[in-house]
Parts: structure tokens; C-alpha cells; sequence
């Protein structure tokens, strides 16, 4: 069902009265991880006015070690919800299990499946019975067929509204959290219909690199990006040496603008 062969068109999915794929670029922006309703209001209202047209924000989150900030849970979908009521930006978060996946269907707009659970095939299958577009993110050591496959799982439920993100992957090399592949968004277009977004931030967790990667992932066709945008990346709980401050995501947005139509 991802397949070119079987359905030659590019596919178009809607988030309200929202696009992703098509001729616009979608940009999703904001914190790792949502920590307090000030926080999150604050960077949602700074990347709305920057242009982004999505906001993200972590609730529950899958961390390296079960003593780091594990997110603020249902509490984090609550302020969510309302930086979305304030800004009426659609709202992208990451469902770690199917426990939450009623309460998520209800609640958000983008469903978001995690490099850590690209394979977690009962978590595919349950998202595939919706119909809520989902967010797959590609695994640390996934490849573009394995990615393709795992999209496959939740199409095979009849949820045909997902979009793929490259995230980078586990490779030799550590100056950078992972390699950005490049090569993986035409690769993903000449095979797949489905809409493919970057995510610059955990390819390279450092924040200096995401506008150069956005901007590399906009001239290989990606249909959009998603960016970390913190108020005090010194003092995130999670993830702030790739996070930028909302200025700087603004100097992103115009940047792109200059070589892509944003939607
Ligand atoms: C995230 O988007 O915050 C995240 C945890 O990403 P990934 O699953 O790509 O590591
Ligand atoms: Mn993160």
C-alpha cells in the first residue's frame, strides 16, 4: 500500500483544514519535551508568529535512562491541548504505547511513533485501526525498507494517513547524535507515495547544524521539517544542545522561505 507502483500520485494528508505533502512545505516546531504551561505557551505562540504550521511537544518520552525527566504525561497533553486552543496550531506528540491510544485519538492531531518504536509492531497495528494521520519516525538502525514495511503495518489496518521522517541513523561516525540520509528522502519518493518530512534536530543533536540539515532536507525534496525550538536550551530537560531558541528558528523559517513554498 506505500507503494508508487500501486498508487503513482503523491498522497496529500490532512490535519484539519492542514496539508502535509503536495507542493508545500509543513513545518513542525517545538520543544522535546513540554515542562510547563509558561513554556509551552511561549514557544508555541514565538513558532506560530516564526511560520511554523504545527506545533510539537513531548508528554510521555522515551528516554536513554529511566532517571532522566520521563516527561509530564497526561499533564503535558492538557497544556498542549491548550497552546493549541490559544494558538490554533494542530498538535504533533509521540505515543510510546497502545494503553494511551484512545486518550490520543481524541486528543491530538498527529500521532507521533518514535525511532524506538518504529518496529513495536502491536503499536503499529493498534495506530493502524484509527484513522488519525501518524508520524513515523525511522528507527536508529532501520533501514528504508524496514521503515517501509513498518508504514505498511499501519496501512495494512486501513489508516493510509502517514507520513515518514527521517531522523537519522546510527553509523560510525560521532561528532553528530546520528548521520543525517540525505540520500533517504529521494530514495523514500522514487518508491513511496507518502509524504516524507526531516527532523535536523535528533539527526544531528546539535543545534548550530538544523538550519544548514533543514535546508539540505528542503533541496532533496522533503515535504517538510521538524524542529526543536526551546525558550532556555541551556536548561531543557530534554535534548537541549539541539534545541534553538525561538529567534533562531525565525532566521530558519525566513531562510527557507527564500527556496520553498511554506503551507
Ligand atoms: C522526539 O521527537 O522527541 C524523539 C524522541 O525522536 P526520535 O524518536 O526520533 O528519537
Ligand atoms: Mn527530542
Amino acid at each position: 500500500k506505500a507503494s508508487r507502483l500501486f498508487h503513482p500520485e503523491d498522497s496529500v494528508i490532512s490535519v484539519g483544514d492542514k496539508t502535509i505533502g503536495g507542493n508545500k512545505l509543513a513545518i513542525i516546531a517545538g520543544p522535546c519535551s513540554v515542562e510547563s504551561r509558561e513554556q509551552i505557551i511561549h514557544v508555541a505562540e514565538k513558532v506560530k508568529e516564526a511560520g511554523a504550521g504545527f506545533l510539537r511537544g513531548g508528554a510521555f518520552k522515551p528516554r536513554t535512562s529511566p532517571y532522566s525527566f520521563q516527561g509530564l504525561k497526561e499533564e503535558g497533553l492538557e497544556l498542549l491541548k491548550y497552546a493549541r486552543e490559544k494558538t490554533g496550531l494542530p498538535i504533533v506528540v509521540e505515543l510510546m504505547s497502545q494503553d494511551k491510544l484512545d486518550l490520543y485519538e481524541r486528543d491530538v492531531d498527529i500521532i507521533q511513533i518514535g525511532a524506538r518504536n518504529m518496529q513495536n509492531f502491536e503499536l503499529l497495528k493498534a495506530v493502524g485501526q484509527t484513522r488519525k494521520p501518524i508520524l513515523l519516525k525511522r528507527g536508529l538502525s532501520a533501514t528504508i525498507e524496514e521503515l517501509l514495511m513498518a508504514a505498511e503495518y499501519i496501512m495494512a489496518g486501513g489508516n493510509e494517513n502517514i507520513i515518514l521522517c527521517e531522523r537519522g541513523i546510527r553509523t560510525f561516525e560521532n561528532y553528530t547524535r546520528n548521520t543525517l540520509d540525505l540520500s533517504a528522502i529521494p530514495a523514500i519518493k522514487k518508491s513511496s507515495h507518502l509524504p516524507v518530512i526531516v527532523d535536523p534536530s535528533h539527526a544531528s543533536g546539535i543545534w548550530w547544524m538544523v538550519e544548514p540539515l533543514a535546508k539540505a532536507a528542503v533541496a532533496v525534496g522533503a515535504d517538510g521539517i521538524m524542529v526543536e525550538v526551546h525558550n532556555d536550551p541551556a536548561n531543557a530537560l530534554c535534548d537541549g544542545s539541539q534545541s534553538i531558541k525561538p529567534e533562531k528558528f525565525k532566521h530558519l523559517v525566513d531562510s527557507i522561505r527564500e527556496i520553498a513554498r511554506i503551507q
